[in-house]
């Protein structure tokens, strides 16, 4: 299929960071006096009791931070809040806003399963949970595509923070799962990978082997520049620092047809650039060699910048004409790894 004119594929997109935080707010109010999900309500009158008010609330979660790993923590809070009993409801939410407000016709959605479950679980019942988890999500999407038209899948993501046995597990939880997930990325702070790189990379070369796609978070800040993992991506989870510090690397990249998956604004909220005019030389050197970047927007309700106007600060700062942004915009559907006729 074509891309689709002047709609948007997201091929970035963290779910911890992916609902609004006034919508997860009001679910946190509700859920406090459900009588039924106890586990449900005990979590929200704590989160409740921490953030009395809805812009205390708001302002821990998007909170201006100088490094990575300051950034991740945000996470942290909102991951448990994402349990299986309230995924329906945030995923319904996402896609109302990705269709209204967003204008998206295609969606890879990315999150580690592990951190939606209940603490304490044996692996085996992790595991069980984790494919319920999968599918809860796949349902609901499924449930209001004929309101929100956008084609969806999920993208699992593995993390250096896990032991090998709940890594491994994720994977097989993909490997179960095909209808529902294309493809595994690797998140989490890159000194929890860097202790785990090769127990990380044999998993990635075993879901490659296996027939999902790979992705994975990469060269995004100095501490992410782990050459040896860009030989098991399809596409490169933000990638800058290639362009920036090791442009030889750009050769390989382009001739292994790779993507460069560009979040610019979490490369502020991240302390990782200061103005858009360092980005420039990452556009510059990717056309120059013919490697194509889709724009993403990463954590997009963390940020209040949907990919609309990702493009529309690129484009005023002038880091891409709109020449540019088409190119890009028509990148994202080509390496999209579920858009309807690109080969799988
Ligand atoms: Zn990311």
């Amino acid at each position: 299929m074509a891309p689709a004119e002047q709609k948007y594929a997201e091929l970035h997109l963290h779910l911890g960071g992916a609902v609004l935080p006034r919508i997860l707010y009001t679910y946190l109010q509700r859920k406090k006096g459900d009588r039924i999900d106890q586990h449900g309500s005990t979590i929200a009158s704590q989160m409740l009791r921490r953030f009395p008010t809805y812009e205390r609330f708001e302002k821990r979660l998007t909170k201006a931070s100088t490094t990575l790993d300051q950034y991740l923590e945000a996470h942290k809070i909102v991951e448990p809040l994402q349990s299986h009993e309230a995924l329906p409801y945030f995923i319904n939410r996402l896609l109302r806003g990705c269709t209204i407000f967003e204008n998206l016709a295609y969606l890879e959605l990315r999150y580690n399963p592990y951190y939606r479950l209940p603490k304490g679980l044996t692996l085996h019942d992790a595991r069980d949970q984790m494919e319920d988890i999968v599918s809860t999500i796949a349902i609901a999407a499924e449930a209001c595509a004929a309101d929100y038209p956008i084609v969806f899948t999920q993208i699992l993501c593995l993390d250096g923070r896990l032991s090998r046995e709940v890594n491994e597990a994720i994977l097989e939880t993909a490997f179960a799962m095909p209808n529902e997930v294309c493809a595994v990325d690797v998140a989490g702070p890159y000194s929890a990978y860097a202790e785990r790189e090769k127990e990380l990379l044999h998993l990635l070369g075993r879901a490659r082997a296996g027939g999902l796609k790979v992705t994975g978070h990469a060269f995004e800040n100095q501490e992410g520049c782990f050459p040896k993992i860009l030989d098991y991506l399809d596409r490169i989870g933000h990638g800058i620092q290639i362009p920036l510090r090791s442009p030889k690397l750009l050769t390989k990249v382009a001739q292994r047809g790779q993507c460069l998956e560009v979040c610019p604004t979490s490369y502020f909220r991240t302390g990782t650039i200061k103005s858009y005019a360092e980005l420039a030389p990452v556009f510059n050197h990717c056309f120059d060699m013919g490697i194509d970047i889709a724009v993403c927007t990463d954590n997009s309700a963390l940020h209040g910048v949907r990919l609309p106007l990702e493009f529309e600060r690129l484009l005023t700062h002038g880091i891409i004409d709109f020449k540019k942004m088409e190119a890009c915009r028509a990148a994202a559907f080509r390496h999209a790894f579920r858009w309807p006729g690109n080969s799988q």
